[in-house]
């Protein structure tokens, strides 16, 4: 995932600062992600896909790295002059970074330290970024402003309590691809099939990912199949294969078929065509160590489904497994998306209080 190399900041001496950092630990993993230059900005993905832009869509001709996002954006200075935060411009990122995240005094502009102030501004800029790149929602300064101030208040005056406050709800735009990960020390396998009625092709891909999200293995195949439910039980079959070879334990196989996981899990035959496909995955799911088949909605599966598009180009010919030890260039920025989701909304818990 490293998309900047360390070189690029060759001065930078990697900082325990950031983990205490003013913040919830999402807004952590996002600073120590930029600090290593490995958030996906355009630049960034450019980077890995030649073929894509790397410019800002706000800016044309200004390329769009993390600085320009956060600082040199004309809709990123907007918001820290009405913060009154100066922007340095002279400073490289990290160094503005370092300078105002370390900086304790109380800000101007509202009743809580620069620090944490600017900490926010950073990520809910990043959000109102993402938000309008994949929903094309836009969020007015002034509304920006008004948010990430009561967010950063709301954090400073009740971190010290003895309840601790409820973190205020992950923004909409982190979530858009909602993929999940599995829980500690488990895999999980997105499987998804394209099906094509015409040639009866069906393209079948999985993915698996650890419990950060991040990419253990793909594979694709291309088989034929009666029709699209098919294709789905298809794929499960493979993923399932895939599991006993590699001797993987703890595996949750996910897929966004309904009528394949109701026909992988339970005594339901759809029909001929699939009734002893289905046993068999029945008859494998059981021989493994610890598999389960979920069903999960197909927004939570654009990697596999986008991984099995990709397939379609294939000229292995039928039925040979082609295994991917990487994301392939098209399925790139689901798969950067959909990590970054993971890192940014998974580790906000509500700390319990203590009990005496
Ligand atoms: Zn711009």
């Amino acid at each position: 995932m490293a998309l900047d190399s360390i070189l690029d900041y060759p001065n930078v001496v990697p900082s325990d600062w950031i983990w205490k950092s003013p913040g919830y630990p999402k807004m952590q993993l996002f600073l120590w992600q930029m600090w290593w230059g490995r958030m996906p900005s355009n630049v960034n993905i450019h980077k890995r896909i030649p073929t894509t832009n790397k410019f800002c869509i706000f800016c044309p001709h200004m390329e769009e790295d993390m600085n320009h996002i956060l600082r040199s954006c004309p809709r990123a200075t907007e918001i820290w002059v009405g913060l009154k935060i100066n922007l340095l411009r002279s400073n490289q990122l990290n160094d503005w970074l370092n300078l105002n995240l370390n900086n304790c005094e109380i800000s101007p502009f509202a009743k809580v330290p620069i620090n944490v102030i600017f900490g926010f501004a950073l990520w809910f800029l990043w959000i109102r970024r993402n938000s309008w790149v994949f929903k094309k929602e836009n969020i007015k300064s002034d509304v920006l402003i008004k948010k990430l101030c009561w967010a950063a208040t709301e954090w400073f005056y009740t971190k010290s309590h003895t309840k601790v406050g409820k973190a205020p709800n992950p923004p909409a735009s982190s979530t858009i691809l909602q993929w999940t990960p599995p829980k500690t020390s488990y895999l999980k396998i997105n499987t998804d099939a394209s099906f094509l009625s015409s040639s009866k092709e069906a393209c079948l891909a999985a993915v698996c990912r650890n419990e950060l999200g991040i990419w253990v293995e793909g594979i694709q195949s291309k088989s034929l199949a009666c029709d699209s439910a098919e294709a789905e039980i298809k794929a499960i079959f493979m993923a399932l294969n895939w599991v006993r070879d590699k001797g993987w334990r703890k595996v949750i196989i996910a897929t966004d078929s309904m009528i394949a996981w109701k026909a992988t899990n339970t005594m339901t035959n759809l029909s001929t065509n699939t009734s002893s496909l289905s046993n068999e995955c029945r008859v494998l799911s059981l021989e493994l160590h610890d598999v389960t088949i979920i069903h999960e909605g197909r927004v939570t599966n654009a990697l596999a489904d986008a991984l099995a598009k990709e397939a379609k180009g294939r000229r292995d010919g039928f039925n040979t497994i082609c295994i991917l030890s990487n994301p392939p260039p098209e399925c790139l920025r689901i798969y950067d998306c959909e990590l970054n989701n993971v890192l940014l909304t998974s580790s906000v818990e509500v700390q319990e209080p203590l009990t005496p």
